[in-house]
């Protein structure tokens, strides 16, 4: 019996999703498998799975068989279709493949980058995690591991595969100790979690069991398999998946020093502030080892998705990975400088470069100490008036580092991708949910959340775009909105509804006539008398527009009458201004907010929104650039919302002009 479905799993069955996934099927006594693309793998291996490489929104299909058949494939297609659902331990840990999915990758090393004053004899990897650093060389290249080298006896095979399953055990122990420390990180227990569920994985298990079976030792056996399944790994078409055959290697490596009775070569005594310099660190390892002490990690393998990467970023370790066999001219080096930036590693270096990589630690050092210090500064302005600092976020994943970074609420929840994640439009449950978790997270603060914005560029399914020559002058945002009521009131009924648990604000993209903002006003008039009729508690919220058109600044002192604030969305504003599209490199010069033309607009913006009496914000990119900061602070602005990187130098920014005045 079997039955198809469309995958709903954010970002597919990566590792943990994967895993759910398993544990659900294990709880059936059926046979059950997962077919896509008529390639059926065993529902019960996590490993298997992972390697069927299932993408959000891909057809699949569950085929069950056995006494439970319908039980499982009820259960199993209700997961792929609503995986949040009925899961208890959907917030155990993160999936450490979408951790990698969703952190912000490295900027691409300059093709032309020099790497120290006056210095050549650099190598050249992967930026895999930011910043700078030097300090002594502590080079970890534990022994390799080999096999028994001789074919065992036919009675020699049933111990063996004892011996070889008690290892599996003592790894899987290992790790579930590890998994029970508070010490661990949230970040850190996903990525030792996915380890442990490879050691536990029949793929592995089965694999080596096979190879003893045919008369290996247990230790080549692992060595085997473990070489087999990465290999699978490495040639899947996802790069998240790639990484995850260095994860098999780890745990084989592990498995392996249980039966040789082995500790591997520990990593306890590197020395303060020194550089990391492997062919390959386990993440098993890494994630172990005293991190705070680790200047920074130069490494052979790993690319900017590898866990080694993941864990060096969420540490703040500058991190240099993938060098290949170059790693190997590191092995005698007493000293190593290295810059996770651009990619660079400096062996031994001389005096001039160890100076300025020393300023540069130091300033960066001092910067990031110095900015933390702003996390809970409240800003203000010379006249005693706060400047919100706020956070610009599209999802709930977000809120952690908003709220980390000291967002003082939210200015901008961009509420496309809530769309553009489904293959349906999202329900007024759903939408009411998601906004009211927003609210709470950050209340007493506002969070401002933007109605829908989308248009013929970034189509979403359930909504027919017609086809557009200048998509971004076309249907999009509030023009599709009032067109559409019916998507329109479900998102304005959520927003209502959501409002009972916070200081839930609604803003309006696009705006470019007034008639668009009493025509919504309309609509929420309509969707309050209907939930009071229905006996759905609501409340009432303040409405606002993002001032993005020209229109919109020539009219903004009559919009200003209408509405309860202005968000000026500089990224628009500055398109539409200067003509010069915003995704258009050729015209990237013109695409400039410093533009005297736009500079213009917004000082427009600000007057109109201060003398009718009502906030004025900004949540464009430039609200988070220090060298405007002073000028829209100077304008009037009184809420700049930026990505939760940007805050806390925003804060620090401000705090020091309103010194300065
Ligand atoms: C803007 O246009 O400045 C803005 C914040 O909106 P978006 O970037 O989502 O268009
Ligand atoms: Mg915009």
């Amino acid at each position: 019996m079997e039955r198809s479905t469309i995958v709903r799993v954010h970002e597919g069955l990566h590792a943990r999703p994967a895993t759910r996934f398993v544990k659900l099927a294990k709880g059936f006594e059926s046979d059950v498998e997962l077919v896509k693309d008529g390639k059926a793998v065993s529902a019960k291996s996590s490993v298997k799975l992972m390697l069927l490489a299932v993408k959000e929104n891909q057809e699949v299909t569950v085929r069950a068989n056995g006494a439970d058949a319908i039980e499982a494939i009820e259960a199993l297609i209700g997961y792929l279709e609503n995986p949040k659902a009925g899961l208890d331990d959907e917030a155990e840990t993160q999936s450490p493949a979408n951790d990698a999915g969703q952190e912000a990758a490295p900027a691409p090393a300059p093709q032309s980058a020099t790497s120290a004053p006056g210095q050549t004899n650099g190598l050249r990897g992967v930026a895999a995690s930011e910043g700078v650093a030097i300090g002594p060389a502590f080079a970890h290249f534990p022994p390799e591991i080999a096999g028994q080298g001789r074919m065992l006896l036919a009675d020699e095979i049933a111990a063996e595969i004892d011996r070889f399953r008690a290892a599996v055990a003592a790894v899987q122990a290992r790790m579930d100790r590890a998994l029970a420390q508070d010490s661990l990180s949230a970040g850190d227990r996903g990525i030792v979690a996915a380890l442990r569920d490879i050691a536990a994985d029949d793929s592995l298990t089965d694999e080596a069991e096979k190879a003893i079976k045919g008369g290996n030792d247990a230790v080549s056996a692992v060595i085997t398999a473990a070489s087999t399944i990465a290999a699978d790994f490495s040639a899947v078409d996802d790069h998240y998946l790639n990484a995850r055959a260095d994860d098999v290697h780890a745990v084989g490596r592990q498995i392996c020093l249980v039966l040789l009775g082995q500790d591997d070569v520990s990593l306890e005594n590197i020395p303060e502030g020194a550089i990391l310099i492997a062919d390959d660190i386990g993440a098993w390892d890494l994630a172990r080892a005293p991190l705070k002490r680790i200047g920074g990690v130069v490494c052979g393998h790993g690319g900017a998705t590898s866990h080694i990467a993941i864990i060096a970023r969420s540490h703040g370790i500058p991190a240099v990975l993938g060098l290949g066999d170059q790693v190997n001219a590191l092995r005698s080096a007493h000293e190593v400088a290295l810059d996770g930036n651009t990619g660079h590693v400096i062996i031994d270096p001389d005096a001039a470069t160890r100076a300025d990589f020393a300023g540069r630690v130091e300033a960066a050092a001092k910067e990031r100490a110095g900015l933390t210090a702003f996390k809970t500064v409240t800003p203000k302005r010379a006249d005693g008036r706060v400047i919100e600092v706020a956070a610009n976020i599209g999802s709930l994943e977000e809120i952690e580092a908003a709220q980390e970074a000291g967002a003082m609420g939210v200015g901008l929840f961009r509420t496309e991708l809530l769309f553009m994640r489904h293959m349906h439009l999202p329900s007024e449950d759903m939408q009411a949910e998601t906004y009211a978790a927003l609210a709470k997270a950050f209340a007493p603060y506002p969070v401002i959340v933007r109605t829908l914005d989308i248009g013929g560029d970034k189509p979403i399914a359930g909504i027919e775009f017609p086809d557009e020559e200048n998509p971004f002058l076309g249907w999009r945002g509030i023009r599709m909105c009032l067109d559409r009521p019916d998507i329109f009131k479900r998102q304005l009924r959520a927003l209502l509804r959501a409002a009972v648990h916070g200081n839930v604000k609604v803003m309006l993209p696009m705006v470019a006539d007034i008639d668009e903002v009493r025509r919504t006003r309309v609509l929420i008039d309509e969707c309050a008398a209907e939930l009071k009729a229905e006996g759905v508690p609501y409340a009432t919220f303040d409405l606002g527009v993002m001032i993005e058109t020209p229109a919109a600044v020539l009219i903004a002192p009559a919009l200003a009458k209408e509405v309860a604030f202005f968000s000026i969305g500089t990224n628009d504003l500055t398109q539409y201004i200067m003509a010069a599209d915003r995704l258009n490199p050729t015209v990237a010069k013109l695409n400039d907010v410093t533009n005297p033309a736009v500079m213009s607009a917004i000082e427009l913006t600000a007057k109109a929104g201060i003398s009718a009496g009502i906030m004025v914000g900004m949540c464009g990119e430039a609200a988070g650039r220090p060298d405007l900061i002073p000028a829209f602070i100077k304008m009037g602005l009184t809420e700049l919302s930026m990505s939760p990187a940007s805050i806390q130098r925003a804060k620090k920014t401000i705090t020091a002009m309103v010194a300065g005045e």
